[in-house]
């Protein structure tokens, strides 16, 4: 069939209209560039393929972070908030995080519309099949219809789609997430242009009629009065919101499973990729923590027009038959009807140790890749790829640097920087313990760190400059003032200030308090940062050989030679690299970039 050669030239071409694609794609039109997002069925925009939930521990953070940046998740997880919490209340300040219950049609018809009245987006619905080459060079992509799009860069954000397969007890069928198809051909095209792929495998709970629930038999989790808003631009939420609730399995529900594990794919062998071990299935939970009589389950409303429940807790890969029976053993579901059976799902992704810190591949510049195919898991951290791609992408058709953050910047920049240099055994998410300074990194200091590579970008429009100014002064003023603050004074409903809306004098205090209540703790945090700063700037050549480095043991000069590291403090994160590898390596990079020596001559002139 010949090709239909579409008639535009795009700047940045984004395949996927997931959470990594919606924030690709709004960021690079956002910052002028001529862009298409190309996904395989437009009304699956920004679908949560789980938990409707946006934020929680560690990912609240970066949601915040994605806000700051002039990213949308934050905005559209509010304006479709059913419930929302700020978790760790009593604990310390830099694991206290926002979390969302959303209803799920609302958050994905909010974000199509955003991406719809973007100036500078096009939406086309296709399939792309093949990444399309000319030699050495990106051209664009070729879709399942033979149509040819050609664009300065690509970012992939396919998600759970490439080479998927879905596994309900022990029989299994291809799929990119329930009753959506998976995309086969992209795979096979990565794979002829050198990209290495490898398999994982995530899962999903049962969903359940709220009218078959005894509510009266689980624990109501009220939503907190006032809400916290994920967004720094979002003011109190207008809608009144909607409880949790919470029940346990017990002993029988542990006996239906220890009874039929011979059912499970995972159990069975038939499951071969790795799935995320802190997110456990109920099976794995039952074989690996025999000595817990019961495990707590969350009962989560998907909207305000279902009444459908989400079994937070539940994810099971075992038969129908088994997961209805399980349920039954539950308190408060005896009755429970089944509308959604729970499911597990393999499928590739690209190594990302194959990716520079801007998430362009080494291999094939102009190619970015953003998401779940990078190996993470979870929408915040699939978002926050995509506009990091998105952003870089956009900096590379201008000519300019690219944007990174670092380590002690944000949680984007820890997640980034692990992934490219370690890479990942299991899908991967953000935990606040991936940071080493975590204290730096809060959810309630987001905008501070990173609201001014918003404006700078102009991501973040100007009109709110004058009052973000205005609200850097007020943390400073309360950060320094002698008399203490009382506590609880973010639980206060937090009106906006005119002269600092959307901010608020109560959001600066909290945020002041923190800051001084926590100051020996941060001062060390920075201290520590400005120490390994100085490692980052140690740039090592991309054209260095690093095989000639003399005396490394064998598994940092694989590991060197499969990474590719771009800096020394890149290098000594790398996992098995020891302290004297780093120092054989230092020693031969500074060696290298020495500006050459004079002759022979004079440097016996100078002894
Ligand atoms: C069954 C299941 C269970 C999950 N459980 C959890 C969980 O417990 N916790 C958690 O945090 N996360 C979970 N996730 C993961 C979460 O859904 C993803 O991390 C997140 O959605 C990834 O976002 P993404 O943008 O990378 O990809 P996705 O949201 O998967 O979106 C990918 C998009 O790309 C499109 N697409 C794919 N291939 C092509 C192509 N060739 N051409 C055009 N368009 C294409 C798809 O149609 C889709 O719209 C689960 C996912 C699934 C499927």
């Amino acid at each position: 069939m010949p090709y239909f050669n579409y008639p535009v030239i795009f700047d940045v071409l984004v395949v996927g209209g997931g959470h990594a694609g919606c924030e690709a794609a709004l960021a690079a039109a956002g910052l002028g560039m001529k862009t298409l997002l190309l996904t395989q069925d437009l009304d699956t925009i920004a679908q949560m393929s789980c938990n409707p939930s946006i934020g929680g521990v560690g990912k609240g953070q970066i949601v915040r972070e994605i806000d700051a940046l002039g990213g949308r998740m934050a905005a559209v997880a509010d304006l479709s908030a059913l419930s929302a919490h700020m978790l760790n209340t009593s604990r310390g300040a830099a694991v206290r995080s926002p979390r969302v219950q959303c209803d799920k049609r609302m958050y994905q018809s909010a974000m199509k519309h955003s991406l719809e009245l973007a100036g500078n987006l096009a939406l086309a619905q296709d399939e792309a099949a093949q990444i399309w080459t000319e030699g050495s060079a990106l051209r664009g992509v070729i879709t399942a219809r033979n149509t040819r799009y050609r664009s300065k860069t690509v970012i992939l954000t396919t998600g759970t789609f490439l080479k998927g397969v879905i596994h309900i007890g022990l029989s299994s069928f291809r799929g990119g997430r329930y009753n959506h198809p998976p995309s086969d051909g992209l795979s096979p095209s990565l794979e002829a242009l050198g990209f290495k792929l490898g398999r994982l495998k995530t899962g999903t709970p049962m969903r359940l009629n709220g009218r078959s629930i005894d509510f009266s038999k689980c624990e109501e989790q009220k939503p907190d009065e006032p809400p916290p808003p994920l967004s720094h631009f979002t003011g109190r939420h207008g809608r009144k919101l909607l409880s949790c609730w919470i029940t346990r399995t017990g002993e029988r529900s542990a006996g239906i499973i220890r009874a039929n594990l011979h059912r499970s794919p995972l159990y069975s062998g038939r499951i071969k990729a790795a799935g995320p071990r802190y997110c456990p299935s109920i099976e794995d939970k039952i074989v690996k923590f025999p000595h817990h009589p019961t495990h707590i389950l969350f009962l989560e409303p998907e909207g305000f027009d279902t009444g459908e429940y989400y079994v937070n807790g539940l994810s099971t890969s075992l038969p129908e038959e088994v997961q209805l029976e399980l349920l039954h053993s539950v308190n408060g579901l005896e009755r429970a009807e089944l509308i959604r059976a729970a499911y597990a799902i393999e499928y590739d992704y690209s190594l990302p140790v194959q990716l520079d810190y801007n998430l362009e591949a080494k291999l094939l510049p102009g190619l970015f890749m953003a998401g779940q195919i990078n190996g993470t898991t979870g929408y915040e951290e699939a978002a926050a790829q995509g506009l990091m791609a998105g952003i870089n992408a956009s900096l590379k058709v201008r000519g300019g640097d690219p944007f990174i953050l670092g380590r002690d910047e944000a949680y984007i920049g820890v997640m980034i920087d692990d992934l490219i240099s370690k890479g990942v055994d299991e899908p991967y998410r953000i935990f606040t313990s991936r940071a080493e300074f975590r204290l730096l990194l809060r959810q309630d200091n987001a905008d501070l760190r990173l609201m001014p590579h918003g404006f700078r970008l102009g991501l973040i429009p100007g009109k709110f400059k004058k009052n973000f100014e205005r609200y850097q002064n007020a943390v400073e003023r309360s950060g320094s003032r002698r008399e203490p603050q009382k506590h609880g004074a973010e639980k206060r409903p937090q009106r906006a200030d005119d002269d600092m809306a959307p901010w608020t004098r109560a959001g600066a205090e909290a945020c002041g308090r923190i800051t001084k209540e926590y100051g020996g703790y941060i001062t060390r945090n920075l201290r520590e940062a400005e120490r390994m700063k100085h490692f980052e700037h140690v740039r090592i050549p991309e054209k260095l050989d690093l095989s000639a480095v003399k005396g490394l043991c064998l598994e940092s000069r694989q590991q060197f030679l499969k990474i590719r590291p771009r800096t020394l403090a890149q290098a000594a994160r790398i996992p098995g690299v020891t302290p004297a590898d780093i120092q054989l390596l230092w020693v031969h990079v500074t060696r290298k970039l020495r500006p050459p020596q004079a002759d022979g001559v004079s440097r016996r002139d100078e002894g």
